[in-house]
């Protein structure tokens, strides 16, 4: 069996040792005699995966008791609807427009309503987080939404937007325990679990309890966040094998010193490879360095063709998932929590070597 250092933007690398734990538990999970894939989800083994996954996660993040933690399914991309369905209670929300995600979030809102975008970076490809100090939101907005952590670009947040009092709602999907945050600055955080924490096919979101409406006329039951938080996430089948997959993942998070640890480990990583980037001659981030993601890393040659033999030649040495989106080019390291220090000094062992061969 060979291991390969997976750089992909998700479905993404996850701990060696979860997926060793599955393995062992896959025909018979804790004397059942049965897998987790074949259990019912009303059954009490399964609620104890879920119910230990939530507690998990509330410790990890910290998580006010007035916050609702749900296992929901459709793709963090229907949680675009699903937002501005329950929590623009007028109609009207606001948006900061920092790449694809946040576009297409912004796109759902404006099929449903009266969605107005505040601040872009569109005007230079999205490698910037544009000034978020003193924003014209609308009064009578529902709420602020960013993307915090830009997967495609490769930008984060410095810091989070003045919103005026506003509730504001984040995607962190590609940050997702990556490292500490406070849940109480925000209204609600939806994450689709494949980039940092699990199988494709769960989203969580963290909502405060008081933002939930009673009663949506109009809006399918599925689509109500009221549904599945009066049922504890399971008013239909859930994705039990992804929640118990999280909850192992979550666990794993927790015994590597929890999401303090995972910050400086993914720091750490992180100034590796932006390091040699900002040293090198052949290889460059075209993101504002303030602004940088420490989830995933664009870089770029400059030159199509050497873009295309370094992923080529990468992969050849067992560094695979390295071609960047086709909106930016290049090439995209995501290095989220499961991947080890050694496969970015792997990677950056490779550009150094690549560059040596390669320029002129
Ligand atoms: C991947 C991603 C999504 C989309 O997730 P799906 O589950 O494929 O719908 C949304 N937002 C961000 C920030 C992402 O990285």
């Amino acid at each position: 069996m060979a291991r390969v250092y997976n750089f992909s933007a998700g479905p993404a690398v996850l701990p060696e040792e979860v997926l060793r734990e599955c393995a062992d538990e896959m025909l018979d999970y804790a004397g059942c005699g049965m897998s987790v894939m074949e259990m019912s989800h009303r059954s009490s083994v399964f609620q104890k995966i879920l119910d230990d996954a939530e507690a998990t996660l509330r410790s990890l993040m910290g998580i006010p008791e007035n916050y609702k933690v749900i296992f929901t399914q459709g793709g963090d991309s229907l949680l675009f609807s699903t937002v501005f369905m329950n929590l623009a209670t007028n109609g009207k929300a606001d948006y900061v427009i920092t790449g694809n995600w946040a576009k297409k979030a912004f796109q759902e809102a404006q099929i449903l309503g009266d969605a107005q975008a505040v601040a872009s970076s569109a005007d230079k490809n999205f490698s910037y987080i544009p000034d978020c100090s003193d924003l014209p939101i609308r009064d009578d907005a529902s709420y602020l939404y960013i993307c915090e952590n830009n997967t495609i670009y490769g930008t984060k947040f410095p810091e989070l937007p003045n919103t005026k009092g506003h509730v504001l709602v984040a995607d962190q999907s590609s940050m997702f325990l990556s490292e500490p945050v406070d849940v109480s600055r925000y209204g609600l955080i939806h994450a689709g679990v494949q980039k940092n924490v699990g199988p494709a096919g769960v989203q969580i979101v963290i909502v405060r309890e008081d933002l939930i409406p009673e009663d949506l006329p109009g809006v399918p039951t599925m689509l109500r966040l009221r549904t599945q938080a009066d049922a504890g996430s399971l008013y239909n089948t859930p994705n039990c094998w992804g929640i118990y997959v999280c909850g192992k993942v979550f666990k794993w998070i927790e015994k590597s010193g929890g999401l303090a640890a995972m910050g400086e480990r993914n720091a750490e990583k992180a100034a590796l490879l932006y390091d040699f980037l900002d040293e090198s001659e052949l290889f460059s981030s075209p993101v504002e360095r303030r602004d940088r993601s420490l989830m995933n890393v664009p870089f770029v040659t400059g030159d199509k063709d050497l873009d295309a033999a370094f992923v080529a030649e990468a992969a050849e040495a067992g560094l695979v998932s390295l071609k960047g989106h086709r909106s930016v080019g290049g090439m995209r390291a995501s290095i989220y929590n499961a991947m080890p220090r050694a496969g970015v000094e792997a990677l950056v062992a490779f550009m150094k070597d690549f560059e040596l061969a390669h320029r002129a």
